[in-house]
């Protein structure tokens, strides 16, 4: 029968990775943070409180913040670098930079700092909101491959520790900038050995076709290094490699760090300096899905650390002190999407009868899946269902049909409007990449502990949507404001 003809109308199949579920209310635990669990009522709960309350109280769609998870996971990563890169070992230690693109505001980074954690930013709003939170500038890093003027100037007032370099045309404005304050910039180049990493392989090459960085291969990487070791207004503290992200294979990292510690010792004998450090960037994955199998952190700092070792052995060079720099294993487990179901729709295609389940967020709080075809998974929130499970699909309220949050994904068949639908592992990239698509107000970040509930980014207001139109002035209709948030 041609497939345009419709035949017994069966549901769509899962995709090959996604197995039928055991028990279709239960959540798989490795896919939430360490405080979340469902109540005999199948409720949601997180650090004892249930989602069917936050949402009562709060509303949806709104992200949902596991504090003690996210500082805990910080802790763990500062502990077991400084453990895999201890003097011991023969190494010279470790720190962990948080990546502040993945998600970050206030709270999020004085927690950072507390956890005795450095912070990576890559623009002057984030450096804002890290100096308004009391990091010292000293634990700060500032990326970017078009550093403004301004930038700089607020990175060298600041005290920001490190200016990772990405351009010769950056050691020019920033030497510039640095002499007219008479100071001396920390500068570490970030440099790209022709790794590029994708999930479960990597490609190495000798050249990269990416606006980031400075070619090894090509001299680049060189020819910055003389520039800012000549100057007396820079001083090279190390050399910096960032491969890509959500990567779950090591063999990539090892490449990396074999070419960026080759090239160390390289600036060593033509120079006579000494880089003290060595950048290996973020990038570690993460499980978003029953699909994903990242390796325990643990086992990837003491791997980095051997190749580290083995490297700086085979080179004859002495050990520089490491940072690596993740955002997304850090942040992404500790929260979750909260939203809640408003249609229902079982639409007839090729595969067979799809269920399409509409919330009231999209794309404008997720845009990984239509940007990157990410894979999420997600759970009925608010109560057990009794039903079957059948494939879902997830999507949102924006007008584009790519308005996807989870592709595939069994939820019990009764799934209904008003049921809250919970979305695990949005703490990266969803937030920060956030817009206003469609004029929807940006969901805020609910911060949960035993004790505390509160917003730590509160959700956007009409008035705060409107005030970049002067002909919304006064948003109100009839002298009524429309927003139910503000009434
Ligand atoms: C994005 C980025 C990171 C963080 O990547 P994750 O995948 O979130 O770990 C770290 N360093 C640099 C330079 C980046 O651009």
């Amino acid at each position: 029968m041609p497939a345009h003809i419709a035949g017994p109308l069966h549901a769509t199949p899962a995709p090959v990775w996604l197995p039928y579920p055991d028990d279709v209310n239960a959540v798989m635990p490795s896919l939430w943070s360490d405080n979340v669990a469902k109540d005999s009522d199948g409720v949601l709960t997180v650090a004892g409180h249930p989602v069917t309350d936050l949402a009562e109280r709060f509303g949806t769609p709104t992200f949902v913040f596991d504090v003690d998870d996210f500082v805990s996971r910080a802790e763990l990563f500062r502990q077991a670098y400084s453990a895999a890169f201890a003097p011991e070992h023969g190494l010279a230690g470790a720190d962990v930079f948080y990546a502040g693109k993945a998600f970050l505001c206030t709270a999020v980074a004085r927690w950072v700092h507390e956890a005795g954690l450095g912070l990576d930013t890559c623009s002057l709003g984030e450096m804002m909101i890290a100096r308004a939170a009391g990091v010292p500038g000293a634990s700060v890093g500032l990326h970017g491959n078009n550093k403004s003027v301004a930038e700089l100037e607020y990175a060298l007032d600041y005290g920001v520790g490190r200016i990772i370099v990405d351009s010769l045309d950056e050691i020019d404005r920033l030497e510039t900038i640095a002499a007219a304050k008479g100071v001396v910039a920390p500068v570490m180049l970030r440099v790209t050995v022709g790794v590029e990493a994708h999930t479960h392989d990597f490609i190495a090459t000798a050249h990269e076709d990416q606006k980031f960085g400075l070619s090894v291969s090509a001299g680049k990487a060189s020819a910055a290094a003389a520039r800012v070791v000549d100057s007396a207004h820079l001083r090279l503290d190390g050399l910096h490699s960032h491969i890509g992200s959500q990567i779950f294979d090591i063999s990539g990292f090892q490449v990396a760090a074999a070419r960026v510690l080759a090239l160390r010792a390289e600036i060593m004998a033509t120079h006579g300096v000494d880089l003290p450090e060595v950048d290996l960037g973020g990038g570690f994955g993460i499980r978003y899905t029953s699909q994903d199998t990242p390796i325990p952190v643990a086992e990837m700092a003491s791997e980095l650390a051997a190749v580290v070792a083995k490297e700086c052995r085979g080179l004859g060079t002495n050990v520089p002190r490491i940072s690596i720099e993740p955002g997304r294993a850090i942040v992404s487990p500790a929260v979750f999407t909260l939203y809640r179901v408003g249609t229902v729709k079982e639409v007839v295609t090729d595969e067979g009868v799809r269920t399409y389940v509409a919330v009231d967020g999209g794309m404008s709080d997720n845009i990984r899946t239509a940007l990157y075809d990410a894979d999420y998974s997600c759970t009925l929130a608010n109560r057990n269902s009794p039903a079957a499970p059948v494939v879902v699909r997830v999507v949102g309220m924006h007008c584009e049909s790519g308005d996807v949050i989870v592709r595939d994904e069994y939820m019990g068949g009764d799934v209904a409007p008003g049921d809250l639908l919970a979305v695990p592992g949005t703490g990266a990239y969803c937030r920060s990449l956030s817009s206003n698509y469609n004029h929807v107000t940006r969901p805020g970040v609910l911060a949960v502990t035993r004790d505390r509930v509160e917003w730590i980014v509160t959700p956007e207001t009409y008035s705060q949507l409107f005030a970049s139109d002067p002909g919304m002035a006064d948003p109100t209709t009839d002298g009524k404001n429309p927003d139910p948030a503000e009434r």
